[in-house]
């Protein structure tokens, strides 16, 4: 059997499906769907992902049996519409259009009005009696062609500013001014014409190739333009930070055009089934009369609201579509339920209207915000659409950082004035230096600077500047604009459309309307959520998402299908409480050296650095005696605030010379408090300093080298809890010694434990003092000996910060000088110390969780490095069979999700 590389779709003969996403592409799966349920398409076809794979895998060359099976499906076509394509009296124009599996916005260019030429233009101004209308399709496929096709396609890379298409937006600008337009519905047809004359003049000149005049010519140099712009780079550079794998291909929809600029009973527009910023069930979209394309997306003119819904402050004063065109409106709607209960999520959509009839080009599952989304994950449970464990489903972990993430502070927003204020795209705060070109974001971000982005509008070639930047700000574009949707996805904070902000003819500034002139590096802050622009470095504070209903219930939810518990890495009260708050259920990792850093550290870091410096047992016992009470209380203040919920307290980990001091006065302190001279207590910091710190005296060495600082903190652990519990209250510590590689040195200090637990109960006369004794395992060779350690220790928590670092072999301190490349050259898909490694640094974890088990059936397991709170990892510790995960505070509830997401089975399919 010959293979099937074309798929014709519409015309009562679709041949695809929407379960045929991998072969069609999203859009061409989507738009067989909808010809199936008898939503009015324009009748087209898809040349499948598979010519795309043939096309890279053959030196660039089509099966031989493209050509003949585009032929008849064109023909379908030709059928369907009573036209011929290149028909000098009544020709068929289409559209060639990219389509992947899954949708990359922007990415990939569309061309329209293919198969127009000096002989087929007759044709369609007899046909429409339009001579305007035909002249503005025709500069438009010179403008859209000569960039995507001849220039792009082509490989050319012209210099900044000195695109194609660049040069003749600006050839139309100063016509436009020329004649005082204020927008491009005033061009006449005298004047396109001249400007299709011009340019396709332009486009010889710059280009050296004319304007092809086959329309057979156009159609194969578009196709050929969509399968080449697949590895374009722009292409590759968004699926790199999407992580979309290179072979996926993209497909090619080719589909009988149909035209919204046609006169002003005409209109092309994009919606959403529901609100994508805010998740309300409310239809919401934009329109423009009189236009094409991507007009309303190019943010050319103020797009027009559908209805009162999608009004902003913007679209005020323009009419709803619902009030110009009621019957096209009201169809929209019923396709809009129609969708939605087929897709059953929000979706994204295209539509057209020529002369009152209305076409649907496209839908898609749409972008929102982490805060839309969780609103309509609730919402579409009580309405029936989806069952709880899809809801759960819905919401992408890393989603929520935007409902976790800092606002401007409300208190310092009402004190201060905006300049300037645009739609809110995007929302959450943000602060940052203004920056005005991609290049430059990335750039100042690389040297660690925060910045906005500002621009008139973006395009795709900005996306990696997008993605480096705090925030975007445009002057133009509306809801639907490319910087809107792309910062959507990304739950970045995005203001658009900002039309009080002028950027200067240097490029390098922007005016706000009262006059203020914000330049390159100063200080701007952005209020996402509404709309509002300020100068200066605004205040953030965190965010309230226990404030927020629908959260609740999702987390809710979430939280009665994971299996995985989820603890906090905190090392003080206010940071243990804050983790309480976002659903925490323990500390997994508090680390004792935490109070000896930053505010009110003073005098407890004094008092182990004598001990640091002590020479004899006698003078270090002495030195702890006094450094007790500080560990005491610092222990019993979280074990509090923790009532009935356990902690784990790593004894010190950090190798001792980290804790020297450097300036002469606080040397010169401690030498008197120790009554040794200078030269001798320098003498003793040297004798600390090690080649190796890392792989030096730390972690558990030290208490086997000085068992006395490990019962001074044994001691202090025992007390705090004693006493807590004498007091009525519910303390659950638990104690874990840190850097283990063999199961004598935990016996060795476990002998300390028991023996200072007996003294601390009689001392205060309890019975019991629970308190497991534990270990970190982050040395390759502690997880292969899991099944000794166990013996011991009554619970493994994962190091994985150390056991990356060993089990690679990467010092973490000095990656910086190859892991880029490695990323860059795909040597490793992922930096390891953000997501486990899980085949390498994974299969230790797993055989170290075995072994031990083998040992203590009821061992507890836990991680509690940076990977506990990312998602991909939090999957990998649920699949091991971990018991818990312990992140930082902030990302509690994130994983909380991805627990749940794991016990669910993986994340739910992505929409196209
Ligand atoms: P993207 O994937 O970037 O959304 P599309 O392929 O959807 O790109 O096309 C870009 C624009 O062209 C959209 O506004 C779409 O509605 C319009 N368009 C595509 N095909 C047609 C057509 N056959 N008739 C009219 N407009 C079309
Ligand atoms: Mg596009
Ligand atoms: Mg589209």
């Amino acid at each position: 059997m010959m293979a099937k590389y074309v798929y014709v779709f519409g015309a009562d003969a679709t041949e695809g499906s929407a379960e045929m996403r991998d072969l069609l592409g999203g859009k061409g799966a989507n738009l067989a769907d909808m010809a199936r349920l008898g939503i009015p398409v324009p009748p087209g076809f898809t040349i499948t992902t598979e010519v795309c794979a043939y096309y890279y895998a053959h030196g660039r060359q089509y099966p031989p049996e493209l050509a003949s099976q585009v032929e008849a499906a064109l023909g379908v076509v030709e059928k369907a519409t009573g036209r011929r394509f290149g028909d000098p009296e009544n020709p068929l124009l289409v559209s060639i259009r990219s389509g992947a599996r899954r949708s990359m916005p922007g990415m990939m260019e569309t061309v329209l009005n293919v198969g127009l030429t000096e002989q087929t233009l007759r044709g369609l101004i007899a046909q429409t009696g339009n001579e305007r209308f035909a002249y503005d399709a025709y500069r438009r496929l010179v403008m859209m062609y000569s960039d995507v096709v001849m220039e792009k396609g082509a490989g050319i890379e012209p210099a900044e500013g000195k695109g194609i298409r660049r040069i003749l937006d600006a050839r139309l600008a100063a016509l436009k001014a020329r004649r005082g337009y204020g927008s491009d519905v005033e061009l006449t047809a005298s004047d396109l014409k001249a400007l299709v004359a011009r340019f396709k003049k332009t486009v010889r000149e710059r280009l050296g190739q004319p304007f092809p005049e086959d329309p057979w010519d156009q159609l194969w140099g578009a196709i050929g333009a969509v399968f080449a712009s697949w590895m374009g780079k722009r292409a590759v550079e968004y699926r790199r930070i999407e992580r979309i794998p290179d072979d996926w291909g993209t497909a090619v929809n080719v589909q009988a055009m149909v035209f919204g600029n046609m006169g002003d009973d005409s209109a092309t527009g994009v919606a959403f089934t529901r609100n994508p910023a805010t998740g309300e069930n409310a239809f919401y979209g934009e329109y423009l009369i009189n236009a094409q394309g991507e007009d309303v997306v190019a943010g050319i003119r103020t797009p027009a609201p559908l209805n009162a819904h999608s009004r902003n402050e913007q679209s005020r004063h323009l009419p709803t579509l619902e009030e110009v065109m009621p019957a096209a409106y009201r169809e929209l709607v019923g396709i809009r339920d129609k969708l939605e209960r087929r897709y059953r999520d929000m979706q994204d959509i295209e539509f057209t209207i020529e002369r009152r009839k209305l076409y649907m080009l496209q839908c898609r599952t749409g972008k929102r915000t982490g805060v839309a989304a969780v609103r309509m994950a609730v919402d579409m449970l009580d309405e029936g659409l989806i069952d709880a464990r899809t809801a759960v489903r819905r919401v992408d972990p890393l989603q929520l950082v935007e409902l976790l993430l800092p606002r401007l502070d409300p208190q310092a927003e009402s004190k201060a004035t905006p300049i300037a204020t645009g739609l809110p795209a995007g929302p959450g705060g943000a602060v940052g230096r203004a920056v005005f070109t991609a290049h430059d974001a990335v750039e100042w971000a690389s040297r660690g600077e925060k910045v906005i982005l500002v621009r008139e509008e973006t395009s795709p070639e900005d996306v990696d500047g997008m993605h480096k930047a705090q925030a975007v700000l445009t002057s133009k574009g509306g809801m639907t604009s490319h910087a809107a949707l792309v910062a959507r996805g990304w739950g970045k904070c995005c203001i658009v459309g900002c039309g009080d902000i002028e950027i200067g003819r240097d490029g390098r500034s922007f005016r706000a309307r009262g006059g203020q002139v914000v330049k390159e590096g100063d200080w701007i802050s952005l209020n996402g959520t509404s709309g509002r622009v300020y100068v200066g470095q605004l205040p953030l504070v965190p965010a309230d998402p226990e404030g927020n209903p629908f959260y609740v219930r999702l987390m809710k939810l979430a939280d009665g299908f994971r299996k995985l518990h989820v603890r906090t890495n905190a090392d003080t009260p206010k940071d243990a409480a804050q983790a309480i708050a976002f659903g925490a259920e323990g500390i997994g990792l508090f680390r004792t050296e935490h109070m000896f850093y930053g505010e009110g550290s003073e005098e407890p870091l004094f008092l182990l650095r004598k001990v640091i410096m002590s020479s004899t047992e006698e003078e270090r016992r002495r030195a702890l005696d006094e450094l007790f009470p500080y560990v005491k209380a610092d222990v019993k203040a979280t074990l509090a605030v923790m009532d009935g919920r356990p902690v784990t307290i790593r004894l010190l980990d950090p190798p001792l010379h980290e804790f020297v001091p450097h300036d002469r006065a606080k040397l010169a302190r401690l030498a008197e408090e120790l009554g040794i001279t200078m030269p001798k207590l320098r003498k003793r910091v040297e004798a600390l300093r090690e080649t190796n710190p890392m792989l030096g005296h730390r972690g558990v060495r030290l208490g086997i080298t000085y068992p006395e600082i490990t019962e001074m903190q044994i001691r202090a652990i025992f007390e705090a809890a004693g006493e807590l519990l004498a007091s009525g209250k519910n303390p659950i510590p638990e104690v874990m010694i840190p850097v283990t590689s063999t199961v004598r040195e935990l016996d060795h200090q476990k002998a300390i434990f028991d023996r200072v637990r007996d003294e601390v109960r009689s001392q205060l006369g309890l019975a019991e003092l629970p308190c497991l004794f534990g270990t970190m395992i982050e040395i390759p060779r502690a997880a292969l000996r899991g099944g000794d350690i166990a013996a011991t220790a009554e619970f493994f928590s994962f190091g994985t910060n150390d056991l990356t670092q060993m089990t690679f072999g990467f010092s973490r301190d000095d990656i910086g000088g190859f892991l880029p490349d490695y990323l860059r050259s795909g040597i490793l898909p992922a930096d390891p110390f953000q997501t486990i490694d899980q085949d390498g640094v994974g299969e230790l974890i797993a055989l170290g969780i075995a072994r031990g088990r083998a040992t203590r059936p009821e061992l507890e397991v836990g991680i509690c490095g940076e990977h506990g709170g990312d998602p991909e990892s939090v999957m990998f510790c649920h699949r091991v069979g971990m018991d818990y995960v312990s992140c930082s505070p902030f990302r509690v509830p994130i994983a909380r999700l991805a627990a749940a997401h794991a016990a669910l089975a993986g994340p739910e399919e992505e929409g196209n």
